[in-house]
């Protein structure tokens, strides 16, 4: 694969999943294209072009030339310049990294991260609140989002890159949608009755079994185990990050009796509890990890080499496929580098397929 070819093939993953469906990725891609025609000469210069191709603001190539060949990436759910260093490390050992995947977004990414959170409105209505009561409550929300990410020194990392000439990506939203669909369907096909019944749900999915090991399991931020789960929303899991805690009155008038998510501020959790709302916290790099984990097997799959580090929780769904450098991947196994959780990984029977926490 080459460097653009692991991007597209995430954009596409991500399109794929995305709560608004194919219908309502056109009329956003619409909609910015409009936006984009009304502009004066000045102000396309600072358009992100990218945005007429795909909503994922928090997904891009920060450093390198497309074309690039990848044999090898470095993954990790928060990439900083020590993880850079650990790249070249690795490379002066032999080890083939062409390119350090972030999930968490970097350089204009990071910037950038308030433009993905509109997505969460869609989610919102889905589950009944009506679309102007929810963009209305995003509104504030997604401003707050943008002035917390203003102050950040967002190239640290991708300079860092750029001075080793070691290629970097980050892919956020593509992921988190990945996570989202895949828990959705896994609690859908499942009889909840409690909230109980939610949290044992949750910790079938390998990524969540491995966090309990870490103390980082899912818990219930709202409620108590007996308690009757009522309509379950997995609302919580994409959007680039947390939403407002306004929603929760707005969900609970909907008749939304639990949330799930990857992770919740305490004024959130606090609004939550005064609507009744039950909140289950799936986890937050366990989640991460779920969602990447769908990409990085596709990755896999062409014949790149992956090294989880940082959080990431690699779990390996091919069910055991032999890939071409099958002999690198036992290798670099045998030297404590590379699958993290290779061979014994069970198959789940389930799709196949600032302080912000994002
Ligand atoms: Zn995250």
């Amino acid at each position: 694969m080459t460097i653009g070819e692991v991007y597209d093939a995430a954009l596409k993953l991500g399109r794929e999943a995305d709560p608004r469906g194919e219908d309502g990725l056109r009329r956003v891609l619409e909609r910015n294209r409009k936006q984009y025609e009304k502009l004066t000469p000045d102000e396309r210069g600072e358009f992100d072009r990218e945005r007429l191709e795909h909503p994922y603001s928090d997904t891009i190539i920060a450093y390198g030339e497309p074309g690039r060949p990848v044999r090898g990436v470095l993954v990790g759910i928060d990439i900083d310049p020590a993880e850079i260093l650990l790249a070249d490390k690795l490379r002066e050992r032999g080890v083939p990294i062409d390119l350090v995947i972030s999930h968490h977004p970097v350089g204009k990414g990071l910037a950038a991260l308030d433009e993905v959170m509109h997505l969460q409105a869609d989610l919102m209505h889905q589950h009944g609140v009506p679309i102007n009561v929810a963009e209305g409550v995003m509104a504030e929300r997604i401003e707050q989002v943008r002035r917390s990410v203003s102050p950040v020194n967002h190239n640290q990392a991708v300079d860092m890159a750029r001075a080793l000439d070691i290629p970097l990506m980050c892919i956020h939203t593509p992921a988190d949608n990945l996570a989202y669909q895949f828990i959705k369907r896994h609690l859908e096909g499942k009889d909840l009755d409690t909230v109980g019944d939610v949290v044992r749900a949750i910790k079938e999915v390998p990524e969540y079994k491995e966090a309990l090991k870490h103390s980082a399991g899912p818990r219930i931020f709202v409620g108590s185990p007996d308690r009757r789960a009522g309509k379950i929303a997995v609302t919580e899991f994409t959007g680039g990050t947390e939403g407002a805690k306004e929603i929760y009155e707005k969900l609970a008038q909907a008749g939304v009796g639990t949330i799930v998510g990857m992770h919740m501020r305490e004024e959130n959790r606090e609004e939550a509890r005064k609507h009744h709302i039950n909140v289950v916290v799936a986890g937050h790099m366990s989640s991460d990890s779920l969602g990447m984990n769908q990409i990085l097997d596709v990755l896999a799959d062409r014949g790149v080499e992956i090294t989880p580090i940082s959080g990431l929780i690699r779990v390996d769904r091919r069910a055991n496929v032999k890939t071409e450098n099958q002999e690198q991947r036992m290798k670099n196994v045998a030297e404590g580098i590379g699958h993290a959780m290779p061979e014994e990984t069970p198959v789940p029977e389930e799709p196949d397929a600032i302080e912000e926490e994002f």
